[in-house]
């Protein structure tokens, strides 16, 4: 059976000592552990591409990449459909298109979401589309562009989202396959970045107070 909330990382995760892997070292005072190693990223991703393969009927898909935090996600996820397309008898086409979002500054989530350049999807209309964001936190983001890609009338969607946080106010899940869901907590690394920086960290680790600080606008 499927597992919906991806792998579960508890609460009390301390996550993996900085000294056993290799990160950038300019950012050695500024994350605190490796929580999610960048192997053990592929190797979901691997996986959420064959959910993918299994449920989109269509020979062709339509992939919404949300930049620029999903920019990686959605790379590797893409190539992960193109390998597993080739060793089996079912290809998957896909075309993907961006759109870019910001919603936080700092640590914190801002109300509104912004797109920055063409809000114009029509090239979704009538297609199956698979919207891929590398982070789901209140998910005031993914509802409101769910709701601005609806009014494109697509044929249907689905999301992906690398990363899910367990929130108490966590209603209904907006996310059809889900890499990891982890504590509220604020990770940076394999592209999601904060203010900008730790987006050339292949891991997924958490922000240390220094860091926050040294990189706060
Ligand atoms: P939401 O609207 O779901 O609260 O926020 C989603 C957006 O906030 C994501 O697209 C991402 O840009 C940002 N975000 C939320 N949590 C984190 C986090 O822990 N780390 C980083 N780097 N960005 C986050």
């Amino acid at each position: 059976m499927r597992v919906k909330r991806g792998i579960v990382i508890k609460d009390d995760w301390p996550g993996y000592n900085l000294d056993l892997f290799t990160y950038p070292e300019h950012y050695h005072d500024d994350i605190e552990n490796v929580y999610i190693p960048h192997g053990v990223i592929m190797d979901r991703i691997e996986r959420l591409a064959r959910y993918v393969m299994e449920d989109f009927e269509d020979s062709k898909i339509m992939v919404l990449c949300v930049l620029k935090g999903g920019y990686k996600f959605c790379a590797d996820l893409v190539e992960f459909i193109k390998v597993l397309g080739r060793s089996s008898n079912r290809y998957l086409e896909t075309r993907v298109e961006f759109i870019r979002l910001k919603s936080y500054l700092n640590d914190q989530s801002t109300e509104d979401l912004h797109i920055i350049g063409s809000s114009d999807l029509s090239f979704l209309s009538g297609k199956s589309v698979l919207v891929v964001e590398a982070i789901v936190d209140t998910g005031k983001t993914m509802k409101a562009l769910l709701k601005h890609v609806e009014t494109f009338e697509p044929k249907m969607v689905k999301v992906a989202g690398l990363l899910v946080k367990r929130l108490s106010t966590m209603t209904e899940s907006l996310t059809d396959y889900v890499g990891f869901e982890i504590p509220n907590r604020f990770v940076v690394g394999y592209a999601l970045d904060y203010n900008e920086y730790f987006r050339d960290l292949n891991h997924i680790c958490v922000i240390s107070k220094s860091g926050k600080m040294k990189y706060k606008i």
